[in-house]
């Protein structure tokens, strides 16, 4: 298999995978999904709460802030050797204390130590009017997207085959093509159409059905795959893949072990 990164932000990567299949390139992205941890909100003690929203909606949009997750850190309550107790190898903790009015947002969340800030400080949890009062304490473990949505670190994970454009010498450059193509793959250059930006093509094939003299075919190559994720800043783009990778390779091991 042979992997080249063709888009990267930290929260963004799209890559080629080549010499491989669509099941295997489906099992990244399923790991990425649902076995990759990340640090979400879990316990909530909510000492005063006098504003319009109830305590479980409060929790529940705490649970869903991006928290920064280091996974060289932390453990699973589960597997840590406080068994369930708590402690700092499993356990982050949050606290927050506003009096309105205001808009509490993620930026008011106080970590325990400056390196658990929240990702984004700008997210608004819920609105304050003058004298009303939110106080309360939270807990943030590893979790995995299996367990709930709060715990997937990854979204819009998609992967596509990559595109194959043949033209033959039929083509008579009427630019029919050009045109309609929705994301400017095409162009005619000394009478012919060529392929301008080949990555662009989704495999639409408007190019190959508004072509009269059928000079245009338009195939995907199963074997050279174009996979592409966004993370929500809990782990970068690349960690999560790299945690995917990991985390498939000892689901393939255990899978050997049992068979022998
Ligand atoms: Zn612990």
């Amino acid at each position: 298999m042979k992997l080249t990164v063709l888009e990267e932000t930290d929260t963004f990567i799209k890559v080629l995978i080549e010499e491989s299949s669509p099941d295997f390139v489906n099992a990244i992205r399923r790991t990425l999904l649902l076995d990759v941890p990340k640090l979400a909100i879990e316990n909530v003690t909510i000492y005063d709460n006098t504003s319009a929203l109830f305590d479980e909606i409060v929790a529940h949009r705490l649970g869903l802030l991006p928290l920064p997750t280091d996974l060289e850190t932390l453990v699973f309550r589960q597997d840590c050797v406080c068994e369930g107790e708590g402690c700092p190898n499993c356990t982050v903790h949050y606290t927050i204390s506003k009096e309105g009015e205001c808009t509490v947002y993620s930026g008011d969340l106080n970590a325990e130590d400056p390196a658990w800030a929240v990702v984004d400080d700008r997210i608004p949890i819920l609105r304050l009017l003058k004298d009303q009062r939110i106080i309360l304490e939270a807990e943030a473990l590893l979790g995995t997207g299996k367990q709930h949505a709060k715990w997937q670190t990854a979204s819009g994970a998609g992967y596509g085959y990559y595109p194959q454009i043949e033209i033959t010498g039929d083509c008579n450059g009427c630019r029919e093509c050009v045109t309609m193509c929705p994301q400017d793959v095409l162009d005619v250059k000394k009478g012919k159409a060529v392929v301008k930006n080949l990555e662009n093509c989704n495999l639409c094939k408007t190019c190959q059905e508004v072509c009269s003299r059928n000079a245009i075919t338009v195939r995907g190559d199963p074997s050279r795959i174009i996979f592409q994720f966004e993370t929500d800043g809990a782990l970068t783009a690349r960690r999560a893949l790299t945690e995917a990778m990991k985390i498939l390779q000892a689901h393939y091991r255990e899978l050997e072990e049992a068979l022998q």
